[in-house]
């Protein structure tokens, strides 16, 4: 089977796995794991904050920014395709006790001027907005890439309004391979930023989120009291350094896959976005349902994913470029009927 479904599908090399067994461990709680330790210290560096804290989810990286960085009763300013909006239970709205500030975006980027004309300072009846987040790259709203112009341009406004801004970067470092730009400077103009593991890393789990030592002494506070504090997490963390050292450096093959997959799809008729890092977005063919060609797709040995009413295909390190190749002429024969 050859898995586009998700690029969270990856499984770990036997690479990975002999640096896994081999990972020095200790208790995570007490601070006492070497292996995440080297970690949270490898993505200080990479980032250039003050600190950064080994997570179990990037999901839970979202809650824990969003606890540390309001307060019940804010708003939270992030677009209406946006992960910590529409895909986590509505956790951060449960966990901090704010109110969702939702903005219409085609694709996941918003403007400058739309986040002025939703920031409130608060007063006795209306909700302070007092954070805002970006999600870069934008998974649903196709894989999608802020410019560094763009990102800079609503960071600048958010402090503007004195409010807090974080980057959910669940696939920051897909974005990085995809502009050149380096992830210090994504780090920079945000209060938080968080970096997936599970994703285009290729790690089983585990994600790291990083800013001011301050920040973090806070978000730590977060991470105990929403039950995220681990034991010997360096076995996943031994996992994540391997990734970063061994899957990262090639992501920019899997972007390139995605434009093969986007190239060969329009070849066969179907209408697709040029995909701008690791995701290609479509459309079933006309008269066609979604489940009918995720169904017949899943027959022919690939498998797809529907998301928001669309197709989704997502290249990883584990789909290579034959894979690529097979994936079209399975495509050609479900849309062809031959
Ligand atoms: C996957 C994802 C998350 C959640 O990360 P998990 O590690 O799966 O909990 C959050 N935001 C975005 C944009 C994601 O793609």
């Amino acid at each position: 089977m050859i898995d586009l479904f998700s690029d969270t599908h990856t499984l770990p090399s036997d690479g990975m796995r002999r640096a896994m067994a081999d990972a020095e461990l200790g208790d995570e709680q007490l601070g006492e794991d070497p292996t995440t330790r080297r970690l949270e210290e490898t993505i200080v560096k990479l980032l250039g904050t003050e600190a950064a804290m080994y997570m179990p989810t990037g999901s839970m990286c979202n809650k824990v920014a969003v606890s540390a960085l309001t307060k019940p009763g804010d708003a939270l300013v992030c677009d209406h395709l946006a992960h910590v909006y529409r895909f986590e239970g509505g956790g951060s709205a449960v966990l901090s006790g704010i109110v969702f500030e939702p903005l219409a975006t085609e694709k996941g980027i918003f403007t400058p001027q739309q986040l002025d004309a939703v920031m409130r300072p608060g007063n006795v009846y209306e909700p302070r907005t007092s954070l805002v987040s970006i999600e870069q790259t934008h998974n649903f709203g196709g894989g999608v890439v802020w410019s560094l112009e763009e990102y800079e341009a609503v960071c600048a406004t958010a402090h503007d309004h004195g409010a807090s801004i974080f980057t959910d970067g669940a696939r920051l470092l897909n974005a990085v391979a995809a502009t050149g730009v380096a992830a210090d400077r994504w780090a920079a103009p945000v209060d938080a930023v968080w970096i997936d593991f599970s994703k285009g890393v290729g790690a089983p789990g585990g994600a790291v989120i990083a800013g001011s030592a301050e920040f973090i002494e806070t978000a730590m506070r977060f991470k105990y009291l929403y039950g995220g504090a681990m034991r010997q997490s360096g076995v996943l963390a031994a996992a994540a350094l391997y990734g970063l050292d061994h899957n990262v450096p090639r992501m920019a093959d899997d972007h390139t896959n995605a434009a093969s997959l986007a190239a060969g799809l329009r070849e066969i008729g179907l209408e697709v976005a040029e995909p701008q890092s690791n995701m290609v977005f479509c459309d079933p063919p006309p008269g066609v349902e979604l489940a009918g060609f995720v169904n017949a797709m899943e027959s022919e040995g690939v498998r797809i994913g529907a998301v928001a009413g669309r197709i989704r295909m997502v290249t990883h390190v584990d789909v290579s470029t034959d894979d690529i190749a097979t994936a079209i002429k399975a495509a050609r024969r479900v849309v062809g009927g031959s």
